[in-house]
């Protein structure tokens, strides 16, 4: 079932829990994705990024129709955002294509300028009914891998008055993680999270969930963290589980064994952040 960011979070509040938020730039993660969420019965957000179109990894307008249709017929509800949209147009874009949610991620540029961009996202999102998440502060370059020392940690004050005036549904802010591989163990600032949380009235999102400790999420999910945005470790559980069948296979069996250590991964993402804590 197609549903909103805002709906998904609501539900994750009741629970006070967090959902899972999933990079899906191919079939077989999309797979890996909605069947990991299917079989844990949890709600679940798959995303496009900006990104990986400038990577040349998956275009929206190719990847975008098969999120939309796997996600309508899931069983749970799963919402359709788009990750980091660094540029209007691409926003507007992922908007007329029926995402339930986009980012607009101004963080790079001067803070003035992200509220306004923040505040245009915000109003193109009102006339497809679809969720908004924005950043204040700044986790550092995008494919920066893990404490690239360009991270600005988001100002409680600064979120709370970011949040109001911009309208938006979700905030991403910046408390030590980063996105990619961590190059040593992240120290999350949870004293820095808990300020924002009791001056912020919408839910939190933690961006760079890859690699933290169990313990670390459930601590952060007590401070009001809600969306975790998980993928590098998935995409690389993918990666080693084809390693050894190169050599020796066709291409569907290499899909198939790689969407099965992803969906594996992705269970064990969503038995945390949901809380269910069940022995998988
Ligand atoms: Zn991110």
């Amino acid at each position: 079932m197609l549903v909103t960011l805002k709906e998904i979070l609501k539900i994750a509040n009741e629970k006070k829990c967090a959902c899972g938020s999933f990079n899906t730039p191919n079939m077989a993660s999309i797979k890996a994705v909605i069947g990991a969420a299917e079989e844990m019965n949890e709600p679940v957000i798959i995303m496009h990024a900006q990104v990986h179109e400038e990577m040349g990894v998956c275009k929206m307008s190719e990847i975008a129709p098969v999120m939309l249709n796997m996600a309508d017929k899931a069983k749970v509800p799963v919402c359709v955002h788009l990750d980091h949209g660094t540029d209007l147009g691409y926003v507007k874009k992922a908007l007329e294509i029926g995402f339930t949610s986009v980012m607009y991620d101004g963080s790079e540029l001067e803070t003035l300028m992200n509220y306004v961009n923040t505040t245009v996202t915000v109003k193109l999102a009102e006339k497809t009914g679809a969720s908004v998440e924005a950043e204040i502060g700044s986790m550092g370059k995008r494919e920066g891998g893990g404490g690239d020392g360009t991270s600005i940690y988001t100002d409680p004050d600064e979120a709370k008055d970011f949040a109001e005036k911009t309208g938006i549904d979700a905030l991403a802010c910046a408390f030590g993680t980063a996105h990619g591989m961590y190059l040593k163990k992240p120290k999350l600032d949870f004293n820095r999270l808990a300020e924002i949380n009791s001056k912020v009235s919408i839910p939190l999102v933690m961006h760079g969930g890859s690699g933290v400790s169990p313990e670390d999420y459930t601590r952060a999910i007590k401070c009001g963290i809600r969306k975790i945005n998980y993928y590098t470790y998935m995409a690389n559980a993918g990666g080693r589980a084809v390693e050894r069948l190169f050599k020796k296979t066709y291409y569907h069996d290499i899909e198939k064994v790689a969407i099965e250590a992803m969906k594996e991964d992705a269970k064990i993402a969503i038995n945390v952040f949901s809380g269910q804590n069940r022995s998988l």
